[in-house]
């Protein structure tokens, strides 16, 4: 691309160059058709000795005023040695190649249009280049009126969300990709693995410098996690969705897709992890979480704050997500075609633990308990999720509450029940996590291990 580049500032140089010589040229013509037999002798304006004068092209027809102006001038010499080397260049050219009118109109289309076209191929080359795929959700959903709350999630295809977005262009070279077009609520393991993978091929080449992948927002955290997971690459890839579909009153899924391709496109996005942009914040795939069902301000990262702001585009970066991720991120999903089984069971008051045998019995490799406090969840549920442990299944205890960690050993005695502590993550991306770590692994001990590592 850096070869393209630079032949296209040479042909640039040289058409700029072109124009101007034959520009130069044909003022002299101009003037020697205005002064020729045909026309009346022009006298010069402006005064003896002012720049106009000086600069005069040396091949030019002199009617008797200009004479008069050149001899008050001064000598022949002294002009010659004030004439710009160009203008020279351009009459011993002139000199050599004398031209027809037709020849010069030609040649001098010929240059502005050479120097148009290299103009316009330097400035998409120069721009980064950001691959924009879709795969659904309410920034690409209808409704039939501006103000009803029904919608359809994924109705809308990227190129007509692009060309919907002003100025969008401007920030990178785009290209949009449709991976899927569905509402996050059906998003799958199939279509996750197959935008990882996508992914992962376009990073590779030089020809791309960054990634935008429109979402839902029901859980575009998850898949903003399992892509911090297993991309392999440091560029940037960032995740957008918005609030309100793209026929709403102030939908808010334009500016969130120019900011998101803006994060994209910034050379300080890089090796920060997948990044989720929404309503001016950039925020860390680990960290942040949907908050609120309907508020356009959705995404929040309680325990770790945002990574930065893009404002109309401006991007301000403040800090870089510490958990380890993409290239440092020991699951490769390559070759991967179907997760392991984890089900989330939600704990809350005199819950029933013969869910979690249910779990065991339909094959589920692992179990994340949504659990109440610091993970917690009752006597029964606890001799279940024990007995789980006994056949292979690996458990791990999250917390249904927003905030916080859940360490090990607090209440529950997880050493000698076997069990894993989510640490910071929620119950959804806990079974992200979890999933990918029982493709290497079933040791409770090993994934405890990720669980302080991601
Ligand atoms: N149900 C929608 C989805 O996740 C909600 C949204 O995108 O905001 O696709």
């Amino acid at each position: 691309m850096a070869r393209v580049e630079q032949v296209c500032r040479l042909v640039l140089s040289v058409g700029a160059l072109a124009v101007i010589a034959v520009l130069l040229g044909s003022a002299s013509w101009a003037q020697e058709m205005a002064t020729s037999s045909h026309s009346k002798p022009r006298i010069e304006k402006g005064l003896p000795g002012k720049r106009e004068f000086q600069n005069r092209p040396t091949r030019e027809f002199r009617p008797p005023g200009v004479a008069r102006a050149r001899e008050a001038a001064g000598p022949r010499q002294e002009r010659i040695r004030t004439e710009s080397r160009l203008g020279r260049y351009a009459n011993d050219l002139e000199t050599e190649y004398p031209m027809k009118q037709p020849q010069r109109i030609v040649t001098v289309l010929l240059a502005i249009i050479g120097s148009f076209i290299s103009q316009t191929v330097l400035s998409q080359t120069s721009k980064p280049k950001v691959v924009v795929l879709a795969t659904g959700g309410t920034i690409a959903g209808a409704a039939a009126t501006g103000t009803q709350s029904s919608y359809t999630s994924g109705k809308v295809t990227i190129d007509a969300m692009l060309d919907s977005v002003p100025g969008i262009r401007d920030l990178a070279n785009l290209k949009g990709e449709q991976i899927a077009n569905v509402g996050s609520q059906d998003m799958s393991f199939e279509i996750m693995l197959k935008l990882a993978k996508r992914i992962n091929e376009l990073l590779a080449t030089n020809d791309v410098d960054g990634i935008v992948v429109t979402h839902g927002t029901d859980t575009l955290e998850e898949t903003a996690f399992f892509l911090n997971l297993t991309v392999k690459s440091d560029k940037a890839v960032v995740m957008v969705g918005s609030m309100r579909p793209s026929t709403a009153l102030s939908a808010d899924g334009p500016l969130n897709l120019y900011d998101a391709v803006a994060v994209a496109a910034d050379p300080q996005a890089k090796g920060r992890g997948v990044l989720v942009v929404m309503n001016d914040w950039i925020q860390g795939a680990h960290s942040l979480t949907k908050t609120s069902t309907t508020a356009v301000q959705t995404f929040m990262s309680p325990l770790r704050g945002v990574v930065g702001i893009s404002a109309y585009g401006k991007n301000d970066f403040y800090n870089t997500p510490s958990w380890k991720h993409t290239t440092s991120s020991e699951f490769d999903i390559s070759d991967v075609t179907k997760l392991p089984r984890v089900d989330i069971i939600y704990g809350d008051v005199d819950m029933s633990p013969d869910l979690i045998d249910c779990s065991v019995r339909n094959g589920a490799k692992g179990i994340v308990i949504a659990g109440v406090g610091n993970g917690n969840m009752n006597k029964a549920s606890i001799d279940a999720a024990a007995r789980a442990v006994k056949q292979g299944v690996v458990v791990v205890r999250s917390s249904r509450v927003v905030t916080g960690t859940v360490g090990r050993n607090v209440e529950v005695k997880d050493d000698e029940l076997g069990f894993v502590a989510s640490d910071e993550l929620n119950p959804q991306k806990s079974r992200i996590l979890l999933s990918l770590a029982l493709l290497r692994s079933h040791s409770p001990e090993q994934i405890q291990q990720s669980f302080a590592t991601y």
